[in-house]
């Protein structure tokens, strides 16, 4: 296991951790943020494949890290090394990060993403998809106490997610948003190119967000665009949750505008 810190800086303090873990952007933002704060210590991605996780995350709090980003596939394996977690974690059940001191473990998802929605009124909120990530958005809307269904591709595991959460099940094989005017797009669809099967009305709109981000918008927020809804990508997510990580591991408030520099929002 220790092959995996060879060639990495030896003051590497901070990582995320994920398979892959290219395209993340956590590298940039919680850099920058460092360097802006003048503190030591370097944040660097680190490809840990499934099954590893608690090995590599003993190696670094035994070497005296500091903190790890937990990205996918890990977030489920990161939650059973932690000693202890936060309520959010534990709700969410899954660890995005690790504090080594302590060995405990944090879920910024959640939270992160509650900081980014906009007031609405008579929200009405749609969920796709019922992995990892759309529990930590199910929890988010019901903190915020808006009513919201969900559809997945595999309609058990929405069915179980909205029971968890206390929203409702979407049973349709296509969907149609315009009963909604918030969509959120959890699904990994966008990554593979592949498009969801949801009809957009043709008048009136709403607030589509996509969590994933990259280059170009998803297809989802494309064709969301196209029927003049507003949109946004997951960097908002992705900033406000590296943000509140950031915090917890140095106890200072992080440089927002800095970190959202970086990711160019
Ligand atoms: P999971 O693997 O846990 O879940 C993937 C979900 O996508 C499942 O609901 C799956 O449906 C669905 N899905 C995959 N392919 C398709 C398809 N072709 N059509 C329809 N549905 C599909 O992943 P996560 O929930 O952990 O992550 C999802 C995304 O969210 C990732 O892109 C990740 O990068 C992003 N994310 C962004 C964050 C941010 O800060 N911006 C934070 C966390 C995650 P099924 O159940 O049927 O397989």
């Amino acid at each position: 296991m220790k092959n995996l810190l060879r060639g990495v800086s030896p003051s590497a303090r901070y990582a995320v951790l994920g398979d892959p873990i290219g395209h993340s952007l956590s590298p940039k933002i919680q850099q920058a943020a460092l360097r802006a704060c003048g503190l030591p210590g370097e944040y660097v991605p680190l490809r840990v494949p499934s099954g590893s996780c608690g090995e590599v995350l003993s190696l670094l709090a035994e070497q005296g890290w500091i903190g790890a980003n937990i990205t996918v596939p890990l977030k489920t394996e990161a939650l059973e090394w932690c000693q202890d977690c936060s309520v959010e974690a534990r709700e969410i059940g899954a660890v995005n990060t690790v504090l080594f001191a302590d060995r405990r473990g944090l879920n910024t998802d959640g939270p992160g993403f509650l900081r980014t929605l906009p007031d609405l009124t008579a929200p009405r909120a749609l969920i796709l998809g019922a992995g990892g990530a759309a529990r930590a958005v199910a929890w988010a809307l019901r903190q915020r106490g808006w009513p919201f269904f969900i559809w997945n591709r595999s309609p058990s595991r929405a069915e179980q997610l909205a029971e968890e959460f206390g929203g409702q099940m979407l049973p349709t094989p296509e969907v149609d948003v315009g009963d909604f005017n918030l969509v959120v797009n959890t699904t990994s669809a966008g990554l593979h190119g592949q498009a969801l099967p949801v009809h957009w009305p043709t008048k009136g709109g709403g607030l589509a967000l996509d969590i994933s981000y990259g280059r170009e918008l998803s297809p989802f927020l494309r064709s969301a665009a196209a029927f003049s809804w507003s949109v946004q990508d997951g960097r908002a997510m992705l900033l406000e949750q590296g943000a509140l990580a950031f915090e917890a591991w140095t106890g200072l408030p992080a440089p927002r505008e800095v970190m959202a520099r970086e990711i160019e929002i």
